[in-house]
């Protein structure tokens, strides 16, 4: 249970004053649902307002404050002229300006019969001074109320940086000292402030590069990344302990399947298989990491183990994280699975999926074998005979937490973890420190390479005409929308209107136009063609329908709005049309691009990009025509944008740290690593006042899951 001493970091975030039932989605969005959230929103920079120049003397584009006198107001003649307001000091003036706003309130801002500062980005304009839409105005007696070093935070739509500013001091006045929990000597060694202190001053004063400062981030850092480590280094002490079982099988299964494939294993796969074999029979209980790029084919491999389990007489289940990969992967298992006559099932979230009942049933009472589903697999109701095997497909879209519910449906089941993020080889350590790895380096022979490009967004129209032209002669493609962090509406929109202009120029055919957004959700009855979007505010229902069509191949041309499930195999697909490509990561524009190269076709992939680029951002996204080796590219944007390009999107598939950044700390991940190992040496189970104090920190990460295995409290 998590200590009374944290509860008011773990109050929900629309208890804090000023937030409220209203800005609560927002802030939700912004930073997470708790109190403790707000505190690990840094801010990413510093507003100096200190200047304030004599106007005649004064820095054009700096941000200055100024007090200033008012001469005159000047309304606009048309609407979309600016409201402009004449201010002076004693040297020269500056024009204020602003758009859309009425004119009465401006007024009250600012009277003409006394003074007023205001605090905002001055700029020489046509000769004179003028500055926009000031971030404070306010009468001279209040001026106090500017802050001299403002904190810029990350924002989202609605949220302004004032309102965020106050939040977080709203929070940060819920910190309550907590026990220390690092040794003091290297505290003192470091010069870390305590917890309390390094927060308010990275708060306060995040760009400061005095060492005092830089200390305060670091020993934050640290924090996060030996709760971090210590989690996993308790979660792995767990499993072993747990005992596992030696599941050997006679291997004749395996035989059959292997006698029946289309094609022939690779020698990467043929090693993996191997591994997790001499794992799974070996007494110990497996936990064990597949590793490989997109397309690789780590599906098979998952198989073969399973089939093991099956021989040794037990059952195993795949998870997968979405439904629509849930389907797919039990169609083409039992595909597979026909010559060793072996049925495979499916079980998806409650009142999904015909015949679930039936299902559940066999599998409790032992007479379905295998099994695929979605995490609801793992959840109460859901009950095993004998589970020997799980495996989790793209594992960083599940927690620690379910790792433990899942391996809770049996006595020491084996975990076989798949993932295609190529963790750059510096970073192996803190991504999976607890778990053994495979990996599959080489393709699938017949993997033809993707004919990727870079194209200026200015020649949309001959990209159009080409993709036609493929069409024509049976190709599919995808057409991914740009994602732009602002608004989830506007990506929307975006791609609505992407895919309207595309289904306008494109050939008709006689399909539903499905998940397309209409006003008043009336369903669209205009002709119906070959272009179909999907995103991620459709039912899953509806993205099933479309996902499907675009695999039986009825659909053409498939917009998404943001990325494209992962793991979604659909071979004829040989067209990957990416917008904005210079808004994503690279190690993203792989795996999308992962998407097609997966049949006999030769593949294109354009990458459109909104001119003009950077030379670096041209460099980075030459990178991806260069190679298609996902570990090269994986290090390559490590290098080229530091981690937290790489590492802050939810799609790289590593860790998501809050206030660590893996590159600049990597100093700090292997002494967490060492001082996690070290802990658990001298007290296991984190009873002495350290080990307490260590408890404390790890529920302040929200790793309750690990806490939970000590065997006293
Ligand atoms: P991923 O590693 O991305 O999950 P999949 O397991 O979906 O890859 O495999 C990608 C495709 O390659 C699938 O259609 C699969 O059947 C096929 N495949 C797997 N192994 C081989 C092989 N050795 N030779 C040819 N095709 C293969
Ligand atoms: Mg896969």
């Amino acid at each position: 249970m998590r200590p009374d001493i944290l509860f008011p970091l773990f109050a929900d975030i629309t208890s804090l004053k000023g937030v409220g039932p209203r800005m609560g989605p927002l802030y939700k969005r912004l930073c997470g649902p708790h109190v403790v959230d707000m505190l690990w929103h840094l801010p990413t920079g510093l507003i100096d307002r200190r200047y304030s120049p004599q106007l005649k003397y004064a820095d054009n584009d700096r941000v200055a404050t100024l007090t200033l006198k008012i001469a005159e107001h000047a309304p606009p003649r048309r609407p979309s002229l600016p409201y402009r307001i004449i201010g002076y000091d004693d040297t020269d003036q500056v024009t204020i300006t602003y758009f859309n706003v009425k004119g009465d309130y401006l007024g009250k801002m600012y009277p003409t019969d006394r003074p007023v500062v205001v605090s905002g980005l001055l700029e020489r304009y046509q000769g004179g001074w003028r500055m926009s839409h000031p971030d404070y105005v306010l009468p001279p007696e209040r001026a106090a109320e500017i802050p001299p070093l403002e904190p810029i935070y990350p924002l989202t739509a609605g949220l302004t940086g004032k309102f965020v500013r106050k939040t977080v001091q709203t929070a940060l006045a819920k910190l309550p000292d907590l026990p220390e929990w690092h040794d003091p000597h290297l505290l003192h060694r470091e010069k870390w402030p305590d917890l309390k202190t390094a927060l308010t001053s990275v708060h306060e004063n995040p760009l400061s590069d005095t060492g005092e400062e830089n200390a305060a981030r670091r020993r934050l850092a640290y924090d996060e990344l030996l709760a971090d480590q210590l989690a996993l280094a308790v979660i792995r002490r767990h499993h072993r302990a747990a005992g596992g079982h030696s599941l050997a099988g006679d291997g004749a299964l395996q035989k059959q399947l292997d006698e029946s494939l289309p094609f022939a294993l690779t020698p990467g796969q043929r090693v993996a298989i191997a591994e997790i074999s001499a794992d799974m029979a070996a007494p110990k209980r497996m936990l064990r990491l597949l590793q490989g790029d997109v397309g690789s084919g780590k599906t098979i491999v998952a198989l073969f183990a399973m089939l093991q389990a099956v021989e040794a007489g037990k059952q195993a289940a795949l998870m997968v994280p979405t439904e629509i990969l849930a389907k797919q992967h039990h169609a083409k298992l039992n595909q597979f699975l026909k010559p060793p006559g072996l049925e495979v099932g499916l079980v998806l979230g409650k009142s999904r999926g015909a015949g679930r009942q039936t299902t559940l049933d066999a599998l409790a009472d032992g007479t379905l074998k295998l099994v695929v589903g979605t995490h609801a697999l793992f959840q109460e109701g859901v009950q095993f005979q004998n589970l020997g095997l799980a495996v989790m497909d793209e594992q960083h879209r599940f927690g620690v937490q379910q790792r433990l519910q899942l391996a809770d449906k049996g006595s020491g089941v084996d975990i076989l973890a798949m993932t295609a993020t190529p963790i750059p080889r510096t970073l192996t350590l803190t991504a999976y420190g607890d778990m053994d790895v495979s990996r599959l380096a080489d393709k699938p022979a017949g993997h033809q390479p993707i004919d990727t490009r870079l194209i200026d967004m200015v020649r949309l129209d001959e990209v159009i005409e080409g993709l036609k032209r493929q069409i024509a002669q049976g190709a599919q493609a995808y057409w991914v929308c740009p994602l732009v962090e602002e608004s989830e509406d506007s990506d929307l929109a975006a791609a609505t209107v992407r895919a309207d202009m595309l289904s306008e120029r494109l050939p008709k055919n006689p399909l539903p136009l499905v998940g397309r957004v209409r006003e008043g959700g009336a369903p669209p009855t205009e002709a119906v063609t070959t272009v179909s979007l999907v995103h991620g505010r459709m039912n899953s229902d509806d993205k099933d329908r479309v996902m499907a069509a675009f695999a039986a191949g009825d659909i053409k041309i498939l917009v998404a709005t943001t990325v494209i499930e992962v793991g979604v195999d659909v071979p004829n697909a040989s067209v990957m049309i990416i917008e904005h490509a210079e808004r994503f990561g690279l190690a993203q524009l792989h795996q999308l691009r992962g998407r097609v190269g997966r049949g006999s076709a030769k593949s294109t992939c354009l990458l459109l990009y909104q001119g003009p680029l950077s030379i670096a951002s041209k460099d980075r996204l030459k990178m991806m025509r260069e190679t298609e080796d996902g570990f090269r590219i994986a290090e390559e944007d490590l290098r080229l944008r530091g981690p937290g390009e790489l590492l802050g999107t939810r799609q790289s598939g590593l860790p998501e740290f809050r206030l660590a950044d893996l590159l600049r700390h990597q100093d700090l991940l292997a002494m967490a690593h060492d001082d996690a190992q070290l802990i658990l040496a001298r007290d296991e189970d984190l009873t002495s006042e350290r080990g307490q104090a260590l408890r404390i920190l790890l529920y302040l990460f929200e790793k309750d899951a690990a806490v939970r295995l000590f065997r006293s409290g």
